[in-house]
Order: structure tokens, then sequence, then C-alpha cells
């Protein structure tokens, strides 16, 4: 389906769009999708058949995730009913419904600290927004927040991502300073906390106090990128809103139920967020002995290194040689030119990255 007149039907900026990319490379080590190294399960395969049989997957899972729902806002500390949380398969498809959401026939403007989660830009695009790219500082990729805020003001956009840690440059991007930000802005304020737990800075108790400020987080990152649940805290009048756009049965059955388990299993989750945590300590002081190297400080289990005069794609595939798959982040943005960013893996793998690295290096 190449013709002409096919093409004529769909908006040209969709056919421009590049695919959002995940990568197909042969790998024995995987540091590119910042997933933790290690599982959780210790169950049988009848174990886990049993249990599927006790879900009843004959029906249609619980469209409004009513016990999940409940877990997690008792478990936020969230009595208020003003607050409400809905869930997404994935993150990801909450940025798509945001985006939906704040579209409004082509007039919407997307406002995005750049370089960030590409995804944005992409769903963003989809969904017809003018997107409005803000530069982080090209020496330390902070957010400059007064200059933020008058870009706010001069723009007036309608929706904000803020990635905080942000990816792929793993700084915090706002701390206190985003209660100014959603003073200064009319439209949404989503805070994307997909990486907070590596930090222990949520705003999630902002919420309560901003009715334009939305806070983001998802199990992805702590372990249960497999079974797809984001989450999207905020006033109860735009969480209804979400819900309107969003599919029927979203969230299956068997993530459904997975999440209620999770989060039951605080202890067991803190010690491996603590190992990713100490492992980032030994990737950084390692990776900061090699000369001509910059390492970006960290705040989640992922760590941006700049390359510097050596070629990001040739240490991309040497790597890659060597069986071990890091993100090369290098074409991605200007700022991240020579820029490969590697996900914080088990003890085992970062040693062997260590030593791959410095055997290509020096
Ligand atoms: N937000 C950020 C900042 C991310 O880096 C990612 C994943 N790379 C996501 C959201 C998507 O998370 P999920 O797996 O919940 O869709």
């Amino acid at each position: 389906m190449n013709n002409k007149h096919f093409k004529q039907l769909i908006a040209p900026r969709l056919l421009e769009m590049e695919q959002y990319s995940t990568s197909a490379y042969q790998h024995s080590i995987k540091l590119d999708a910042m997933e933790m190294p290690d599982n959780l399960s210790e169950l049988t395969g009848a174990e886990i058949l049993n249990a599927l049989v006790e879900l009843k997957l004959n029906r249609y899972p619980d469209p409004n995730f009513l016990s999940l729902k409940k877990r997690l806002l008792k478990k936020k500390g969230f009595e208020s009913p003003n607050i409400d949380v809905v869930i997404g398969n994935g993150s990801d498809e909450l940025i798509q419904l945001l985006c939906l959401l704040m579209a409004n026939d082509g007039k919407g403007k997307l406002l995005i600290p750049s370089p960030t989660f590409s995804v944005y830009k992409i769903l963003g695009t989809i969904h017809g927004l003018q997107i409005l790219e803000h530069d982080l500082d090209k020496d330390t990729f902070a957010l400059d927040t007064s200059k933020f805020i008058q870009r706010i003001e001069a723009d007036e956009p309608s929706l904000i991502f803020i990635a905080s840690p942000n990816n792929p440059t793993g700084n915090q991007l706002v701390k206190l300073d985003i209660e100014d930000i959603c003073r200064a802005c009319k439209g949404l304020v989503v805070l994307d906390e997909a990486y907070y737990e590596f930090t222990d800075s949520s705003k999630l108790k902002l919420i309560e106090s901003f009715d334009n400020l939305l806070i983001m987080q998802t199990m992805s990152k702590t372990g249960f990128a497999g079974i797809r649940l984001g989450m999207l805290f905020g006033n109860r009048y735009a969480i209804s809103l979400i819900n309107k756009l969003r599919l029927p049965y979203n969230v299956n059955t068997v993530s459904q139920a997975a999440g209620i388990e999770i989060l039951s299993c605080k202890q067991a989750l803190s010690d491996r967020i603590d190992a990713v945590i100490q492992e980032r300590r030994y990737l950084t002081s390692q990776l900061s002995t090699f000369v001509g190297i910059k390492v970006y400080p960290s705040e989640a289990n992922f760590i941006l290194v700049d390359f510097g005069n050596y070629s990001a794609d040739l240490i991309f595939s040497r790597l890659l040689r060597a069986g071990i798959l890091v993100k090369n982040v290098s074409s991605q943005h200007q700022l991240l030119n020579g820029c490969l960013r590697i996900t914080v893996g088990s003890k085992e793998e970062n040693r062997k990255l260590i030593e791959t690295l410095a055997k290509i290096i020096l």
C-alpha cells in the first residue's frame, strides 16, 4: 500500500513520523531499557497455572480496576474523595490519553523540556498537538525554572510533561519549583515520576494542593515492565475525563491481580531498589576512571555517558559484539551527541560491562 491516493488520505505528520524504536539486536546482557536485572518469582509453572485458573480468565477484567485502585490509593495515603487514580496499560497509554484529551482539534500545545522521553513528542505529534521544546542546560541538563516559566507565560501550553528524574539524562528536573510551574501554567502539568523510587523524592502529595497537577508513576522500573501497569494520580475531575477516553478493559485481569500482589511485597522491592542504587554508585565511580569520558550524575536506574572523542556508534557496536546491549541516544538530540545510556544491571553484568569497556577504550 504505497500509492499516492492512499497517502493523500492520511495526515502528512503521520506519514513523516518515525516509529518508536525498540532494539532487535542479539545480546546476552541487556542494559538498554531500564528494566530490573533479576526476576522476583520463584513460583513453579504449575503454581502459576493454578493461580491463573483462580483468576477466571473466561470473564472480562474489572473495567474500573477497583481492587487495585483502592489498594493503590490506600498505599499512597490518599483518603480524600477529591483524589483519584487511573491505571493504564503502562504509562505509555496514559501519555497517549493525556495527548488525546488536550489535543483540542488541533489547537492544543504540548511543552516539554528537551532532551527527554521521546514518547511525549511522538504521541503529541500523532494527536496533532503543537510541540514546543525547551532546551535543558547544555552542560548539566538542568532545567532553568525561571526561563521555563517565562516560556509557559509566553506560549500558554495546554499540556506539559516533565520527567523527574529525566530520561535519558538521569537528573531531577524539578524539586520544589514544580509548584511555581503549576501556578504559571493554565493547562495540565504532568510530572512523570517513572524513576522516583531510585531517588526517593516523590511529589505525589502536591496533587492535593494543585488541581492542574497530575502525577504519573509506573511499575515498570522496579521489576515489572512485563505486566504494563502505569498510574496517573490527580484530582477527581481530571481523572474522570481520562476515564471517558480510555478503552474499556484496558488493564487485563492478570496484570490487575499481579499489581495487587506487588503492592503488598514492600520489603523485597525496596531491597532490590537499594541494590540498584548501590550498583549505580559502583558503575558511576568505575566509569569516571576512564579518561575522556563524561559521566552524568544519575538519580535513576541508568547512567548517561558522553564518550567524547571516542565515537558513541563505535563503542555501541563494540559492546554489542561482546554481547552487551546499551541504548545509543547519540542521534536523538544535538545535546546528546556522543552519548550512550546504560541501564544499571546486576553485579555480574556491571562488572562485565566495565571490563569490556576497559578493553575497548584502553
Ligand atoms: N516515562 C518515562 C520517563 C520513561 O522513561 C518510560 C519508559 N522508558 C515511561 C514513562 C514508560 O513507562 P511504562 O513502561 O509504564 O509505559
